[in-house]
Order: C-alpha cells, then sequence, then structure tokens
C-alpha cells in the first residue's frame, strides 16, 4: 500500500510492531518514518527503527546461492538440499532432520516451512529461535487459558491505574510502548508503574516503586501477592465460581510457599515495606496491567512464573476488561505469527495440538497431506544436543544465528561442524552459523519481500516490498516451496505469491473450528492480492469477512479449556537450576541494550546505532569490582563452568551486589571472545523448554593485557594476533577497540602491516606519520592517503586513551589535514580547544554525554525539556529520555 508518504510497511526488530513509511528517494536512498495511521506506533518509533535506513544496503549481503564456499546456480541448491533430506529420511527416518526457523521470518515463510516438516516429512523436528524468548508465556497461557492466547491490547496500558513491568525493560526492549505508557502516566495521574526486575533499568526512570528482587524469585513475589490478596478479602468470588477452576489447590500452594509479605520480602531479599506497598496496590487498583517478558520467561521455572501472574488476575478477575490483565510483550517481530502457524515443535499449525488425535487428522485432512507428525518433535536445545549426537543428519537453519544465541553456544558449534549437511538461509553472508553452512542460500531481507508479521496484540500487519530483491535473493517461503516439489510434493506447494500462502493459512484457522479454537481468522479469508495488499492492521480473531478484529479477549469469561473455564495452576515456587558457589559466585544475567538487535547483523551496519553502545561490556557492582581489583572501563573476564567471555568493566548500583549483566549481541564477527550464549548452562524449563537465559553462575576476574589501544580506519580490518578487540562502525570508518598480552618489537612495523592497503592505486599519495615514547610505552601512528586521514592507531599502557570522538571528526574533514593537525595527531590531543562531545546519548541527534554535562552543569539545563530545546536530544525518538534524566538527577546531585 503506498502514500505520499511511501509505502506502509512493518518495523523488522520487537514485538511492539510499529507501522513505517518507507519512501525510496530519487537517488535511491530510503526515507523512514513512523506510520501515523498505524494503531500500535501511531507515527512513533524507536532508536532502531528510526535508522532502519541505514542497515539496508548491500554490504555484506548473502546474494547468490553457495555450495561448499562456492557460488552455485539455484537449481544446484535447492537440488542438493531436497536430495540430502530426502535420502536421510529414507535412510534414517524423518526424525533424523531437523529445520531451526527465527520469530523474523514472515507468517507465510513460516506456515511453509512448519506444513513441509509436519505434513510431508512426517515429522515435528521444526523449532524457532523464540523458543528462547517466549516459550514459556506460551505454555503458562496453555495452562490456565487452554489455548495460546495473549487476552490484552495496548490501550489497555492508556486505561490502567497500575502497570506492573515485571522482568521487562521496556524502555529498551519495547520503547515504543515505553513511550505509550510514559505518555498515559501524564495523562493519567492515578496511573502507578511498579518496575520488578533486580536491575535498576531505564525503565525504572516511570516507575513509582522498583522492587530489585532477588534473580529467579518472581514466582515467590506473586505467590505471595496472590496469598495476600486472598487472606485480605481480594478475590472476586463471583468470577472464579462462574469462570475459573483449581483456586483452593493454587491458593493452597502460595500460602504454604510464601505465607505473608515479610515471607516474599525474604525470598526475593527485598525489603518488606516495598513489599508491602506493591501488594497494597495491587490489592487496591482494579486496573491493572500485568507486563511480563524475557526476564520472566527465561527461566528454568518460566512457565510456573507466568501462571504465577496470571493466578493473581484470575483471583481477581481483572482480565478481560479494559484496562486489566496479564499482557506478555514478545521479543521478535513475529513471534506471535509462528505461534500461529505452529512453528514450535510442539504446536500443530492454527493453534491445534499435536498431541490430540482429532487436530492431527483435521490438519492432515486439510492439507491433503501423505503423513502428520504424530508426537512433538526437539526443541531447540534439545535439537541441537541431537545434532550433537549424530541423531538428527541434516539440518536447515533459517533466519537466525544459533551459534551466538543459544545456550552453551560453543557446543551449538560442534554440533554444527560434526553434521553431515547443514543448509542455511540469511541475507547476511558472513555470520558465525554461515560458517558451517554446507549450502548458503540468499534470502530476501526486510523491504524486499511482502508477507504478515503479527505483533503482541495479536495485531497481524503487512510487510510490504519497497525494494527490488538484489542479486538472486529470494524469499524464504518461495525457497522452501522449492525444495518441497523438488521432494516431491508439488501440489501442496505450487505457490506464486504470499497472498496465496496467507488464504491457506487463513482457511485452515477457520477449518471446523466453530469456535472451538482461539485463533480464528477465516473471516480474511478469500482475500485477492489487492485486498491483501490493502490490508489494515488487524487484530485476531477475525471471524466473519468485513470485521475489525477483535481487540480483546476473555471478556464474556469464557476460555478454550474443555470446562471453558480459566484454570488456576498452583506453583510451588523454585530456586534457578544451577545455583552460585564458591567457584562461581556471582550470577550472569543477559540481555539487550537500547540501540541493537540480536546479533548485530543489521544495527551493526549503523554507525548512529552503533555509537551508543561499540563495545561488548559488563555491568556490575562497585561493591563486587572493588576486592577483585577491578576500576571502571577495565578489561575483565567473565567466566562459567562452559566458557570465558573478555568484556569492558562497567561499573554502577544499578546492579545487585552478586549480579553482573551482560548484552547477548557480540559475536565473533565484532568481537575476539564476547559471544555470552557460549557462557550460559543449557538448563531449559520443564514445561516450556526455553532455556535459563537469566541465571548463570560466573566468577569475574581482571584481564590485565600488556597494552591497551584503539584503532580507527575507513577499511574494515582483519586481525590476528590482538588478544582482544571489538569492532564498531563510526562514520565512513570502522573502530576498533584493543588490547594485547604480547606487544611487538616494533610498533611501527606492526601498524603499517596491519593498516597498509592491499592495493592502492597508483596515484594514490600514502604518507605515514607515527610517533613512539618507549619509555611511557605509547605508540601513535597515523596513514594518510592523498593527505586525508585513512586510518590510525593508538597504544598507551592502560585504558586511559585520547578521545575518539574528536579523530573521528578529523576523519569527517573532507580536505587535506593540515600540519597542526597532523600535528595534534602525534601529540594525542587537539591542538585547539575542542569540546570532545563524549559516548553517544541521543543517537537520533547524536549528542554526546560530554555536551549534555556540559549544559547540565554549564548552562544550568535541568529539564529534558530545556535539553531538548537547546540540543534537540530526546525530541525525536525518545529513547534517550530515560538517560537524559539520570544524568540530570546525577549531576545535579553531585553538583548539590
Ligand atoms: Fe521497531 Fe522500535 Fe517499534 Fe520495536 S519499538 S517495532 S524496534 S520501531
Amino acid at each position: 500500500m503506498t502514500g505520499a508518504e511511501g509505502v506502509k510497511t512493518t518495523c523488522p526488530y520487537c514485538g511492539v510492531g510499529c507501522g513505517i513509511a518507507a519512501a525510496v528517494q530519487a537517488g535511491g536512498s530510503v526515507q523512514i518514518s513512523g506510520d501515523e495511521t498505524h494503531p500500535a506506533n501511531l507515527g512513533r518509533l524507536c532508536s532502531k527503527g528510526a535508522a532502519l535506513a541505514e542497515t539496508i544496503d548491500l554490504e555484506g549481503r548473502l546474494l547468490y546461492p553457495e555450495m561448499g564456499g562456492e557460488r552455485c546456480t539455484w537449481d544446484t541448491a535447492l537440488d542438493a538440499i531436497a536430495q540430502n533430506f530426502a535420502r536421510i529420511i529414507r535412510e534414517q527416518g524423518p526424525d533424523a532432520v531437523a529445520f531451526y526457523v527465527s520469530g523474523q521470518l514472515l507468517t507465510e515463510d513460516y506456515y511453509v516451512a512448519n506444513k513441509l516438516m509436519k505434513g510431508f516429512i512426517g515429522s515435528a523436528n521444526i523449532d524457532t529461535n523464540s523458543r528462547l524468548c517466549m516459550a514459556s508465556s506460551v505454555a503458562g497461557h496453555k495452562r490456565a487459558f487452554g489455548s495460546d492466547t495473549v487476552p490484552c491490547c495496548y490501550e489497555d496500558l492508556e486505561l490502567a491505574d497500575l502497570i506492573v513491568l515485571a522482568g521487562s525493560n521496556t524502555a529498551w526492549c519495547h520503547p515504543v510502548l515505553f513511550q505509550r505508557i510514559a505518555h498515559a502516566r501524564k495523562s493519567n495521574p492515578r496511573l502507578k508503574i511498579v518496575v520488578i526486575d533486580p536491575r535498576r533499568t531505564a525503565t525504572c526512570d516511570i516507575a513509582d516503586l522498583h522492587l530489585a528482587l532477588r534473580s529467579g524469585s518472581d514466582a515467590a513475589l506473586f505467590n505471595g501477592l496472590l496469598g495476600y490478596l486472598h487472606v485480605n478479602g481480594r478475590r472476586d468470588d463471583a468470577y472464579i465460581r462462574a469462570h475459573t477452576e483449581g483456586v483452593e489447590a493454587a491458593v493452597n500452594s502460595a500460602l504454604v510457599s510464601v505465607p505473608g509479605a515479610d515471607a516474599a520480602a525474604l525470598q526475593c531479599g527485598l525489603d518488606a515495606t516495598q513489599v508491602q506497598a506493591f501488594f497494597d496496590l495491587f490489592a487496591a487498583t482494579e486496573k491493572t496491567v500485568t507486563v511480563y517478558s524475557q526476564g520472566v520467561n527465561q527461566s528454568s521455572s518460566g512457565t510456573d512464573k507466568v501462571n504465577a501472574i496470571i493466578n493473581c488476575h484470575l483471583l481477581t478477575g481483572r482480565i478481560g476488561r479494559p484496562g486489566m490483565g496479564p499482557f506478555s510483550f514478545t521479543g521478535q517481530p513475529n513471534a506471535m505469527g509462528g505461534r500461529e502457524v505452529g512453528g514450535l515443535a510442539n504446536q500443530l499449525a492454527a493453534h491445534m495440538e499435536l498431541e490430540i488425535p482429532e487436530h492431527r487428522a483435521r490438519v492432515q485432512r486439510f492439507w491433503q497431506s501423505p503423513v502428520i507428525a504424530d508426537k512433538p518433535g526437539l526443541k531447540a536445545v534439545d535439537m541441537f544436543r541431537a545434532l550433537g549426537e549424530g541423531k538428527i543428519k541434516a539440518i536447515w537453519i533459517m533466519a537466525t544465528n544459533p551459534v551466538v544465541s543459544l545456550p552453551d553456544a560453543d557446543a551449538a558449534c560442534k554440533a554444527l561442524q560434526s553434521c553431515e549437511f547443514v543448509a542455511v538461509s540469511d541475507c547476511v553472508r558472513h555470520t558465525d552459523t554461515t560458517a558451517y553452512g554446507h549450502v548458503l542460500l540468499p534470502a530476501a531481507a526486510w523491504g524486499e519481500k511482502d508477507g504478515t508479521v503479527t505483533n503482541s496484540e495479536r495485531r497481524i500487519s503487512r510487510q510490504r516490498k519497497f525494494l527490488p530483491a538484489p542479486g538472486e535473493a529470494r524469499p524464504d517461503w518461495w525457497i522452501i516451496a522449492q525444495v518441497a516439489k523438488r521432494m516431491g510434493y508439488t501440489h501442496a506447494f505450487n505457490y506464486s505469491s504470499p497472498a496465496q500462502i496467507f488464504n491457506e493459512h487463513a482457511a485452515l484457522s477457520g477449518f471446523e473450528n466453530d469456535g472451538a479454537r482461539d485463533f480464528d481468522i477465516s473471516g480474511l479469508c478469500g482475500l485477492d492480492e489487492a485486498a491483501y495488499d490493502t490490508l489494515p492492521p488487524t487484530q485476531w480473531p477475525v471471524v466473519q469477512p468485513g470485521s475489525a478484529g477483535t481487540q480483546r479477549l476473555f471478556g464474556d469469561g469464557q476460555f478454550y479449556t474443555p470446562l471453558g473455564k480459566a484454570r488456576f495452576i498452583p506453583v510451588t515456587p523454585r530456586d534457578p537450576r544451577h545455583p552460585v558457589d564458591q567457584a562461581y559466585p556471582m550470577v550472569l544475567n543477559t540481555g539487550r541494550v537500547r540501540d541493537h538487535w540480536h546479533t548485530l547483523t543489521r544495527t551493526g551496519k549503523s554507525a548512529r546505532l552503533s555509537s551508543h553502545t561499540y563495545e561488548p561490556y559488563a555491568e556490575l557492582h562497585p561493591q563486587d569490582a572493588e576486592p577483585l581489583g577491578i576500576r571502571q572501563h577495565d578489561l575483565i573476564s567473565v567466566t562459567s563452568r562452559l566458557g570465558s567471555v573478555t568484556l569492558r568493566a562497567m561499573l554502577n548500583d544499578a546492579q545487585l551486589p552478586g549480579n553482573v549483566f551482560v548484552p547477548m549481541h557480540w559475536n565473533d564477527q565484532f568481537a575476539a571472545q564476547a559471544r555470552v550464549d557460549a557462557l550460559v548452562h543449557p538448563v531449559v524449563d520443564p514445561v516450556s523448554g526455553q532455556p535459563e537465559s537469566k541465571h548463570t553462575p560466573v566468577r569475574v576476574s581482571a584481564y590485565r593485557p600488556r597494552w591497551h589501544g584503539f584503532l580507527l580506519s575507513r577499511r574494515k580490518l582483519a586481525l590476528h594476533d590482538v588478544s582482544y578487540w571489538a569492532r564498531a562502525r563510526g562514520v565512513e570508518l570502522w573502530r576498533y577497540e584493543l588490547a594485547g598480552e604480547t606487544q611487538p618489537g616494533d610498533w611501527s612495523a606492526w601498524a603499517r602491516a596491519l593498516l597498509c592497503a592491499p592495493k592502492d592505486s597508483e596515484n594514490d599519495r600514502v604518507a605515514w606519520i607515527d610517533y613512539l615514547d618507549r619509555g611511557a610505552g605509547c605508540y601513535r601512528g597515523a596513514r594518510l592517503l592523498n593527505q586525508r586521514l585513512e586510518s590510525c592507531l593508538f597504544v598507551a599502557p592502560g585504558p586511559e586513551l585520547p578521545s575518539r570522538s574528536w579523530l573521528m571528526e578529523l576523519f569527517a574533514l573532507k580536505r587535506a589535514l593540515t600540519n597542526a593537525e597532523r600535528n595534534s595527531l602525534l601529540a594525542a590531543r587537539p591542538l585547539a580547544a575542542v569540546e570532545d562531545a563524549g559516548a553517544t546519548v541521543c543517537a537520533c541527534f547524536n549528542v554526546g554525554r560530554n555536551t549534555l554535562l556540559r549544559a547540565i552543569q554549564r548552562d544550568g539545563l535541568h529539564s529534558v525539556e530545556a535539553i531538548g530545546q537547546r540540543l534537540k536530544a530526546g525530541t525525536n525518538c525518545g529513547s534517550c529520555i530515560p538517560e537524559l534524566k539520570a544524568l540530570i538527577a546525577q549531576t545535579v546531585k553531585q553538583c548539590a
């Protein structure tokens, strides 16, 4: 659908599912803006969405099929997959093959992959990286509601009087919903916000109460709340009688395990008055929404935690009505779509169940398939374990990077290395996972393909193509269908467009449904290409043609269980599977940073997004750092029983003592040793199979290299003999932070070998300037090409090195460097008084921390509004507002 502002599509990052208008300009560049008509974001975008245009160039793209590292034809690649899969199935049975797919796929891609595996290959060995993000929510929903139903909608956040954010750094992970909540708070003075998180995150910026509970103790807190509500007469007995079952067992379990607010405080490591305040607030506020996300899901008892939350809503009857309900925020753009088509190994399509024979028969009848999987397949962690054990002989990985994101990620590497046949579909040529592919398939990227995605509030939105697919890239649904045809299933996979697939998916959702299943979009069935193209964002279920969809569910008190009643689930809080001990005394918590997404394949291309966090880091409490001799910005090792990473130390009291937080994004393409999931134990929730990514026992130690340094280069460099490096995109350059354990005998020779270009044109004039202070252990060198700065290297014994922002400004000069500027390079400081902007805080307007500190201290700008007026920071996407507020508060406090 094209309007004056461009093609309307959907953001490919998080589960908020923001609408985007993408306009291709005359010169081929793309202008991105928020779609003001999309109900999810009403024109807002966060920093990641706003920078999408910077991530869609062709640098690093996989453009042609490859086999054995060589370019090949599509026919060769597709034949290889079909023949290898068919042979292995023939020789070893259907469970000897697997698909590992992704919440990045569009629903139509997902539908075709699931159909091929479950209905034609006859195995349920298809699982998805969404297993790592929200499988516990799915399992919790199904236990309580009899269906994987999200009852709420985003408008409930604006109608609520209390929002509880449990295990959700909404400000960074679902930024536009955070902005909606922050806005609601301004317009509704009654609205209170409680954040439940061991870390004091940016989300706490708008919190009335922050409960920094002990890692993993969420179920104890909500069990305590359930008992408290029961004891204090806050039950809605009419609702409980009419619409639920099992209340007494759940309440008893809560009362026995966590008898009262004091017990909850003790078990959660919280102040009793804070817990009491939370319980009182929850008890007194009818319109309560409890949001939960990865902090709840990524646990060996994640499903119980989800049910502990839902129990509190069922006990008070606060579900299915405006401004109330338990609300799972999904991580990925199409985690929900994947659930709808059955993309998890323990699901069938259209929210039907593998374990139910009638469901299997119905789906098989609909697909007219030769077989149907008759038992659940292997969930992600078990799938890669089976791969390592040789039980799975062939795997096809689509749109995901498991070598980075799976727990015990080094074991995933070994498993892929030993696997007989690995196919990888991706749009990026070099990822940690494509390195293991026998066959690589170039997939079309965001902006190059059509389909649908479903966001956290069940809203189906179109992703629309606005760019031609480059090289020989093809949509995932086409690739899968081509393999299916080569395996002999032409009749069932003869698709010619995503609209055709969507129609089949919609028809299956309504097939023999009669209101028995929540997922029903049969009202969207029969859309022709034009109607599919103009499909407006719509919340399922959509049963009647022409229906506008369904805002919230369960308002009638009817659930999808055999009795039609919601089920209370008795919960006994459990500690994380691996407790800390003397050898590994700290808890590792993994998560996201504000401006990056997953494994950096896209956001890592943007200088703007890379400027906020340019290096992998570990946050820890100064109290933990001090006895270990770790100072701010030192390099440190974080080590578990499975592996070790080397990171920059960020000391702050936002972490609880004994906790260390490490972002999950960095991988071998961007750093020497920062794949943090290689440290995470592969323990999973027994119900959902979701790994415990928030609680790994680790030890932390100082890493003391012999030298530190950094390097700026217009060219991407290969670093071989450096023990620590981390790479980030800058404007027209790459930035490398370095450290080494061995010193080269001749720094100048080493630098020249590293920075020399493979081929400069004969007409290029190359010059080299450098300076060595052997006594101080300092080296500075710069390579000039045609008198402009082409690369420079700075080395010192400690991490204190010159400002990178000043040097980056020299790279931005479009003219020859002056002698004064050359001298300033060698002196490692600007000759004139140049104000160093510092690390970027506002990515939209490139406003640095030092600039902001000067504005607060020197110019007395003590409000976000005043800063916005002067520097524009915080006035576009708003993602930096919590950091602006924290800087103001911190600086004003220091000056007081
Ligand atoms: Fe994209 Fe940001 Fe919206 Fe998420 S909140 S969908 S990342 S623009």
